[in-house]
């Protein structure tokens, strides 16, 4: 910065110059003192509304979002902060003002863009298991006698899907996937062995019942080349 200097360019004295010139003639010269693309993409998943971003499926919609742009910030402003305004809505398109502030020069400059977000609909892998056959963890509800009791039935039911409810939150695997009513039972569908297990450890307690685990080979886990398992889990209550 040396204000005693003129710009080259527009003649001016005594403003502060960066690289030579003044702030104005110099941002005039270099559009991309502040670069974000006019275009961004999100891919989300329409059923359970998670983002994909940094490479990883997470909800929390509009703070992804503004990661997302933020990370897409490329600019020459020094000590820069990024503040961004939600604007309308085109058909998949949101549009976004960006507006960086920051200093050139010692000079403090605000600068502004509008971008359009496009929204792209992706499944995201563990809705798209919950939508297929698969299943870590099968387990067979059925009655220990010959008469179902329904209302005992339903509310085991329940019990099982509410029992890893802190567990969901961060590994969405340990969810129910699917539920099957069959003539003498329920058949009830794991997307975790895991959870499966804890879910029925609390479960047998709660019911004072036994559980009888069976377990088959599907494969091989391409990461750790360790054997894979499904396992049917029958219970009598
Ligand atoms: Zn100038
Ligand atoms: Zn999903």
């Amino acid at each position: 910065m040396t204000p005693s200097r003129f710009c080259p360019k527009c003649g001016e004295s005594g403003k502060p110059l960066f690289k030579g010139f003044c702030v104005n003639c110099y941002m005039a010269d270099h559009p991309n003192v502040l670069e974000i693309p006019d275009r961004i993409e999100l891919e989300y998943c329409p059923e359970c509304l998670r983002n994909f971003a940094h490479g990883e499926w997470a909800s929390g919609h509009e703070d992804t979002i503004h990661e997302l742009i933020r990370s897409k910030v490329r600019t020459e402003l020094e000590n820069h902060s990024v503040s961004i305004e939600p604007g309308r809505e085109q058909g998949k398109v949101r549009f976004y003002t960006i507006v960086v502030t920051g200093t050139l020069g010692g000079e403090e400059v605000m600068l502004e863009r509008k971008i359009g977000l496009r929204m792209i609909k992706k499944q995201c892998p563990v809705c798209a298991r919950k939508d297929s056959t698969y299943y870590e963890a099968l387990v067979q509800l059925r009655p220990k006698g010959k008469e179902i009791d329904l209302d005992r039935l339903k509310s085991a039911m329940n019990f099982l899907r509410n029992a890893n409810r802190a567990l969901i939150k961060n590994h969405r695997e340990a969810e129910v996937f699917r539920y099957e009513r069959v003539k003498n039972g329920v058949n009830i569908y794991f997307g975790s062995m895991k959870a499966a297990k804890k879910a029925l450890q609390a479960f047998v307690k709660t019911y004072a019942c036994e559980t009888n685990e069976s377990y088959t080979l599907v494969g091989l886990d391409k990461s750790t080349g360790k054997r894979r398992y499904k396992v049917t889990i029958s219970v009598r209550i």
